[in-house]
């Protein structure tokens, strides 16, 4: 169901007007109340004046996460401490943690905001959404509680973790929508199996599942394993959490809410603009934020965008899958790869299941001659002689060669022997890292 008609399926021209006009409003907003972009618009020359197109937002200068580092915790803040309702933070996967404010008026437009993106999901009020995203600093929990509450739907607050109570409570409250991590949603699945429980039978129908990159594979696993429709969804601290775009039932790319979020792609290296459909760095704007209104944040996740209508009938653009994030990109002998992309190899072939990790010799940041692949092998694979194990290794290292052209030392490893984590999973190991290999 479109929740909200008059802004999800507006005309791009309708809703390019509406962007141009918030945008003016908090350009000039920033310029009056934000004292780190009055700054920041100083040092440039830039008067609030200057944007008159939407092309126009290239004049302003992009904000970057070593910003909010530098002018931690508060240096963004654009309302008095005391209309601040709520403080969250980042979960700090690398380095200081962001601070994020919110108004009373943040957080309603918030709950709308993840309302209709539940709804886009395909959530409705007569589901009962067990919540299984951390509760506390991070944005995940209070965010997809407080917008299924506003979509209506029964809401249970697990969090993450106890894995054994989350199944039995899905089974007994009947639970409808999980919402979690994907990497969690496997081991919610494999400990239901553990219990005796098989998922497919439950009432779950619906998965939204977001805070960490996963591939078209795991997605194909997850819901053969699990019986349900397994959403994607993105968002992050700086802009507001999650909400900033989701995908529909069709799932062919997460609809950004563009009457919020105004988004551009750039060539990381140059700064550049680029047009829709080509890959590249995500650059996103709040147009209706009131305590930490952010220009043109440069967010590191690679993308592309597609305006095309969707068969949902929503207008919104819609952005692809994240390949990764441009920090987390490994440079393997000169060659760019993302674990994102191992992922999509490795879950590809037959009698690998998807619990991986990767282990680099890291030299200068990200760059690494050597990459070794650890993964689990299912059950059969693993109880079977020892020959289907050896051309299974040598499959797998065929297909890193052939589709990444990477060359990749695989190791096969037993049925759950990689750790299982709660909220988002750690793929990439530094060898020395590593206690005893
Ligand atoms: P941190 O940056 O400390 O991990 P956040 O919780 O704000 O804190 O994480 C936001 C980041 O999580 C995004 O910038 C992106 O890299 C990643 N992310 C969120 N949702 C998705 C998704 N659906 N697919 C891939 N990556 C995602
Ligand atoms: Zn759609």
């Amino acid at each position: 169901m479109i929740r909200d008609p008059k802004h999800e399926q507006m005309s791009r021209g309708d809703l390019e007007k509406l962007q141009l006009e918030r945008l003016k409003a908090i350009v000039a907003y920033v310029a009056e109340k934000s004292p780190y972009y009055q700054r920041a618009f100083k040092e440039r020359g830039i008067k609030p004046g200057d944007v008159q197109s939407l092309k126009d937002i290239t004049k302003l200068p992009f904000t970057s996460k070593l910003d909010f580092r530098d002018n931690y915790p508060f240096g963004l803040l654009a309302v008095p401490m005391d209309e601040v309702v709520r403080v969250h933070s980042s979960s700090g996967t690398t380095g200081k943690p962001v601070i994020a404010p919110y108004t009373q008026k943040d957080i309603d437009t918030w709950s709308e905001i993840m309302a209709r993106t539940l709804a886009t999901a395909g959530v409705n009020k007569d589901d009962v959404l067990q919540n299984a995203y951390g509760y506390g600093l991070f944005t995940g929990g209070l965010g997809f509680h407080y917008g299924a509450e506003c979509l209506g739907a029964s809401v249970i607050p697990t969090g993450g973790g106890n894995t054994k109570r989350q199944i039995l409570l899905m089974q007994d409250l009947g639970t409808t929508v999980i919402t979690c991590t994907p990497s969690y949603s496997l081991i919610l699945n494999e400990t239901a199996l553990e219990m005796g429980v098989d998922i497919r039978e439950s009432k779950l129908r619906v998965g939204v599942f977001g805070a960490e990159p996963w591939s078209e594979q795991m997605r194909k696993d997850i819901q053969g394993k699990m019986g349900i429709s397994a959403i994607n969804i993105y968002g992050l601290t700086e802009i507001i959490g999650p909400g900033v775009s989701t995908e529909c039932p069709y799932q062919c790319g997460m609809h950004i809410a563009e009457d919020h979020f105004l988004a551009e792609i750039i060539n990381p290296e140059t700064g550049e603009q680029l047009p829709y459909g080509e890959t590249g760095e995500l650059v996103l704007t709040t147009l209706t934020k009131e305590a930490q209104p952010v220009m043109r944040f440069r967010t590191k996740d690679i993308t592309s965008l597609n305006p095309e209508p969707c068969e949902c009938g929503r207008t919104h653009v819609r952005m692809s899958r994240i390949t990764g994030r441009t920090d987390d990109m490994l440079v393997i002998k000169g060659v760019n790869v993302f674990p994102s992309q191992i992922e999509s190899v490795l879950l590809d072939v037959e009698g690998v299941e998807p619990h991986y990790m990767i282990v680099v010799d890291r030299q200068e940041g990200f760059k690494s001659d050597y990459l070794e692949v650890w993964v689990e092998v299912s059950d059969d694979v693993f109880s079977d002689e020892m020959q289907k194990m050896e051309s299974l290794e040598a499959k797998l290292r065929a297909e890193m060669d052939s589709v990444l052209a990477i060359a990749a030392k695989i190791k096969l490893v037993e049925p759950k022997t990689i750790a299982r984590t709660e909220g988002k999973a750690k793929r990439v190991f530094d060898r020395s890292e590593l206690p005893d290999t």
